[in-house]
């Protein structure tokens, strides 16, 4: 396991944190965080986790503080880990429940002609979350949240939101507290937060966590404006909080830290739309591109900017599609051969599948794993014993998830070792 991932378990071990008097977190207890604002006679819950499961095991939590019932939740967005416990929170107090009215090309909340997952992004899911991977001894975590989740209700507690929130925001009063509901598109173009003055905290949904932001997720997401994100960085700014609660992560504390961070992240996202811009105008193709740009040494060093959730390089590669479409610019790529046709002359030129599959073990004895990967492929596509391939190829996909960084990344190995296996 990556060094750094060690840590992961400790960090992300189950707790409620206290934020001010009357604002607690539930950490830990599911891939997303949970709030909870306690009013004169009622509660504010912002954000249900991913499973009903996860929402029951914070409620129990919140019960030991208070037995006020649930006036409001806030959704900050409509992915899945944030919208699937609000059936928990809700019973038996028929809550209001407030999210933004802006669409979101991945939300679950629409009702409507809106697209399903495919079957394909399903597969994916399950692959970058790495559900069903055991723990600890496969799945450390997903990069933003703990690894021993329960996963039982997944997307069982959906509900539709009673009001939606237009895009000039709104401010509420709840149970005697003030919130100001703000649009802030980011990971996702539907994302709202939520702005306590009184005690200047800022609930900022999934535009912040301790991570390179996710810009492309692997479980297959349509484009992520870059150039918004960076804009909204700014505006959470303009607030001046002296506590930004996350959508995942621990919260930040103190204003100057807060600033900084954000700062960072900004000029992360920024850093990586100018430097790919550059490289598209220089004549460089998305996948020389997503070699050669990098965050400089001193935002890569930051713990917020660690490739724990989002990489660089996916990053890069998001960028030049969502901007150019998928040919990468080089007249070779207008009409390659097909993967089995390039696979069969690669396999001749080498001299013959015996002589690709000796390569394939001396690049695994040299740890070099993706050279390894890439000759395998050819022997799964057009070698005389595919089946044999595929299970050097999860051979393979677990050493190589060894020394990822990156959980998503991590997790897809491991979770197609274990269906190559099978
Ligand atoms: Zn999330």
């Amino acid at each position: 396991m990556h060094a750094e991932l060690k840590a992961h378990p400790e960090y992300f071990r189950r707790q409620l944190v206290q934020l001010a008097d009357n604002v607690h977190q539930a950490f830990g207890f599911a891939a997303s965080n949970v709030y909870m604002i306690v009013g004169e006679d009622g509660l504010v819950i912002i954000d249900t986790t991913e499973t009903t499961a996860a929402a029951k095991n914070v409620l129990a939590e919140f019960r030991r503080i208070t037995d006020l019932p649930v006036r409001t939740i806030i959704l900050t967005h409509a992915h899945r880990d944030h919208v699937s416990g609000a059936s928990v929170f809700a019973a038996g107090a028929d809550p209001e429940i407030l999210a933004s009215a802006r669409p979101s090309g991945d939300s679950l909340i629409e009702k409507g002609p809106h697209p399903r997952p495919t079957r394909a992004q399903q597969i994916r899911t399950r692959r970058q979350f790495g559900i069903g991977l055991s723990y600890p001894d496969e799945i450390i975590g997903i990069g933003i949240g703990p690894g021993d989740r329960p996963l039982e209700g997944m997307g069982a507690g959906i509900m539709a939101p009673t009001r939606r929130i237009a895009e000039a925001g709104e401010t509420i009063r709840v149970s005697g507290v003030e919130l100001q509901l703000v649009m802030a598109p980011g990971e996702t173009p539907d994302h709202m937060v939520v702005w306590y003055p009184e005690k200047r905290i800022l609930f900022s949904g999934d535009n912040f966590y301790r991570a390179f932001p996710n810009l492309y997720a692997i479980r297959g997401t349509e484009y992520r404006d870059f150039d918004s994100w960076a804009d909204t960085l700014d505006r959470l700014m303009a607030f001046e909080p002296e506590v930004l609660a996350p959508g995942h992560t621990k919260a930040l504390f103190g204003r100057e830290t807060i600033r900084a961070a954000l700062t960072d992240y900004r000029d992360a996202i920024r850093h990586v739309v100018d430097e790919t811009r550059k490289g598209m105008d220089a004549g460089l193709t998305m996948d020389e591109l997503a070699h050669s740009v990098k965050l400089p040494p001193e935002l890569a060093e930051k713990p917020h900017l660690r490739e724990y959730y989002g990489r660089v390089d996916h990053a890069v590669r998001a960028y030049f599609t969502g901007t150019m479409g998928w040919f990468d610019g080089n007249p070779t790529s207008l009409g390659p051969l097909s993967p089995q046709e390039e696979a069969e002359r690669f396999i001749a030129l080498a001299g013959g599948a015996e002589a690709v599959l000796a390569a394939v073990e001396r690049a695994r004895a040299d740890g070099d794993n993706q050279w390894a990967l890439q000759l395998v492929d050819r022997l799964i596509a057009a070698g005389p014993d595919p089946q044999g391939a595929r299970r050097i190829k999860a051979q393979i996909l677990r050493r190589h998830a060894e020394a990822q960084i990156n959980c998503p990344t991590r997790n897809y190995y491991l979770q197609c070792a274990r269906e190559l296996e099978q």
